[in-house]
C-alpha cells in the first residue's frame, strides 16, 4: 500500500463552465462503450487503486473535515473512511460473481429457449453527492459504478469544500478524466450537468432536490437512483432496555452532530419510562462531551453545524417550537456565528411546530410521551415514509406491529444506524426518502442494466407461426388450458 499523504489542496469550489462540462461529458463517450468489455480482473484493479489513494490520504481526510466542521477524526474514519473501504474490498471480493450471467428457468411459454439476466454497465453516469458525508457518499457509490463497468462524473458537495477540494485532487491524479472525473461546484454546476444525457444518475441528497434531480432525469428518460432523507422516528417501549437505548441513541444521534440521514430524527417514548430515559441521555451527553456549552463547544468529539445558514436553520425550528410552548428537557443554547448548537433534547412539542413536519438534520431531539402503540403507529403512517425506523423493546407483539403497520427505508431493532454498515442489506429509502438502493451487490444493480438474454435451442413458436390452421388452433387452447 502507498505512503500516508498528508497534504490540502486549496478549497475554492471553482464552478466549471458549461463548456468545460460539456468537453468532459463528451470525452466519456467512447470510453462507457469501450467498457462494456472490460473484465472483472480490470475493474478490480480500478478499485483497488481507489482503495489505496483513500487509505494513503487518511490523515488528509481528517485535515480536511476538521476545517470543514470540526469534524472529529474519529467520526472521519468511522463514517467516511470506513464506509468506502468496506464498499472497496466487500466488491474486490465478489465482482466475479455478481457480473456472472443468471440462468433463468424456462416458463411453460418459453419452453426449448435458454435464458439469462446479463449485468450490463449502463454508461455514463453522474454521482451527485451530499455534504454531511461527501466522501463517504461520493467514493462509495463511486465504487459501485466502477464495478459495475461505467465512467463516471461525480458533484461533490460544495458545502464542505476542503474535503471536495481534497477529493478532485484525488480522483484527478488517480484515473484518467475521460473515465472518471470530479466536477466540483454549486447549484448551478448541479444544473448544468443534470442537463445532460446521462445513462444513470445517482443522486444522494434532500428529498426537496431529489424531485429536481428527477424531473431533470426525466427529460432524457435517464434511471435514477435517489438516496433521499426525511423524518426517522424511533420507538421506545415500556420493555425496552432503557441504558442501552439512550447509550446508543445518542451516538447514532450526536455522531456528526446529528447530521445524519438515518440518525433518529425524534423519539416516541412510552410514558412509563420517559423520565428514566431522559435521565439516562442526559447523562450520556455529560459524559461524552461536557455539560455546558463552553464544554461541549470545546469538546473535540461533537462537530460542528457545517455553516451559518444551518445554524441559523436549525435554531430557528428550536425557537419556534419553544415559541409555541415546548420544553428544552436539555442544552438549548445556540452560538449562531460559531455554526454551535448545544446536543439538545426537548418535549411538550405542539402539532402545529414546525419541528414537528420538518427534517431536524442537526442536535436537535424532541422527545414525545406516548401511551398506546397505534397512536404512535398512526403519527408515522401520516407523515412520509420514513428513510429508517428504530424500535427498542423486548416485546415480539409489539416489534411486529411497527415492523408490519409501518414502511421504512430500512429498521432497526434494538439498535440504530447500524443497517447502513451492512454490505449485504440494500440501503435505500422508500418514496419521499428514496427510491432504488446502495451497497454491495444492489448498488453494483443500481449501476447495471439488467438484460434480458434468450438463445434458443428448440424453436418451438414455430407452432404458432401463421398460417393459422386448426391445428394450430388446437395447440393455442391446450396452451390456454395448461398455463
Ligand atoms: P442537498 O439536496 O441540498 O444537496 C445535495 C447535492 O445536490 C449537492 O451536491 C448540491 O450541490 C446539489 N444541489 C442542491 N440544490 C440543487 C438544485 N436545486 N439543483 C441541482 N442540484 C442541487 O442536500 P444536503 O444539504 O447536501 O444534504 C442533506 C440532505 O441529504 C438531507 O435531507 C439528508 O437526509 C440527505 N441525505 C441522504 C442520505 C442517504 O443516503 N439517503 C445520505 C446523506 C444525506
Amino acid at each position: 500500500m502507498s505512503t500516508v499523504v498528508s497534504y490540502l489542496p486549496t478549497a475554492g469550489n471553482p464552478n466549471a463552465s458549461e463548456a468545460e462540462i460539456q468537453r468532459i461529458f463528451d470525452s466519456q463517450r467512447d470510453t462507457a462503450i469501450r467498457l462494456r468489455t472490460s473484465t472483472a480482473q480490470e475493474r478490480i484493479a480500478k478499485i483497488r487503486k481507489l482503495h489505496d489513494v483513500v487509505m494513503a490520504h487518511r490523515e488528509a481526510f481528517h485535515e480536511a473535515a476538521y476545517k470543514d466542521f470540526k469534524k472529529p477524526p474519529a467520526e472521519v474514519d468511522l463514517a467516511e473512511v470506513l464506509p468506502v473501504i468496506s464498499e472497496a474490498k466487500h466488491a474486490m471480493r465478489a465482482l466475479k460473481k455478481w457480473m456472472k450471467p443468471q440462468g433463468v428457468m424456462p416458463t411453460s411459454l418459453t419452453i426449448g429457449l435458454k435464458s439469462w439476466i446479463q449485468y450490463e454497465p449502463r454508461g455514463r453516469c453522474l454521482i451527485v453527492s451530499p455534504w454531511n458525508y461527501n466522501v463517504n457518499l461520493s467514493l462509495g457509490p463511486l465504487v459501485s459504478c466502477i464495478a459495475a463497468g461505467n465512467t463516471a462524473i461525480i458533484k461533490p458537495s460544495e458545502m464542505t469544500p476542503h474535503l471536495s477540494a481534497l477529493m478532485a485532487k484525488i480522483i484527478k491524479e488517480t484515473f484518467p478524466e475521460n473515465e472518471i472525473a470530479m466536477i466540483e461546484g454549486d447549484v448551478s454546476t448541479s444544473t448544468a450537468l443534470l442537463a445532460l444525457p446521462f445513462d444513470h444518475i445517482f443522486f444522494t441528497g434532500s428529498p426537496a432536490v431529489g424531485k429536481v434531480v428527477m424531473a431533470a432525469a426525466a427529460k432524457h428518460l435517464t434511471s435514477v437512483t435517489l438516496e433521499l432523507g426525511g423524518k426517522s422516528p424511533t420507538i421506545i417501549d415500556a420493555s425496552a432496555d432503557i441504558e442501552l437505548a439512550a447509550r446508543t441513541i445518542m451516538w447514532g444521534k450526536y455522531t456528526n452532530n446529528g447530521q445524519t440521514c438515518i440518525a433518529p430524527d425524534h423519539i416516541f417514548v412510552h410514558a412509563s419510562v420517559k423520565d428514566a430515559f431522559v435521565e439516562a441521555c442526559r447523562k450520556v451527553l455529560k459524559d461524552c462531551y461536557g455539560e455546558s456549552a463552553d464544554q461541549q463547544m470545546a469538546s473535540p468529539y461533537l462537530a460542528r453545524v457545517v455553516n451559518e445558514r444551518h445554524t441559523k436553520r436549525i435554531n430557528a425550528l428550536l425557537t419556534d417550537a419553544r415559541d409555541r410552548g415546548a420544553r428544552v428537557l436539555c442544552g438549548g443554547e445556540a452560538r449562531e456565528d460559531e455554526c454551535f448548537i448545544q446536543p439538545t433534547l426537548i418535549d411538550n412539542i405542539p402539532a402545529d411546530a414546525k419541528i414537528q413536519s420538518e427534517e431536524i438534520f442537526g442536535p436537535l431531539l424532541p422527545i414525545v410521551e406516548y401511551s398506546d402503540l397505534d397512536t404512535v403507529i398512526e403519527a408515522i403512517n401520516a407523515q412520509p415514509k420514513p428513510l429508517a425506523l428504530y424500535i427498542w423493546s423486548k416485546t415480539e407483539s409489539n416489534i411486529e406491529k411497527a415492523l408490519k403497520r409501518t414502511s421504512a427505508g430500512g429498521t432497526c431493532i434494538n439498535h440504530c444506524v447500524v443497517q447502513y454498515a451492512h454490505g449485504n442489506l440494500p440501503f435505500g429509502g422508500v418514496n419521499n426518502s428514496g427510491i432504488g438502493s446502495a451497497h454491495g451487490i444492489h448498488g453494483f444493480r443500481a449501476f447495471s442494466h439488467e438484460r434480458a438474454v434468450v438463445r434458443t435451442r428448440f424453436m418451438t413458436a414455430k407452432l404458432l407461426f401463421p398460417p393459422y390452421t386448426d391445428f394450430k388452433k388446437k395447440v393455442m387452447n391446450i396452451m390456454l388450458k395448461t398455463q
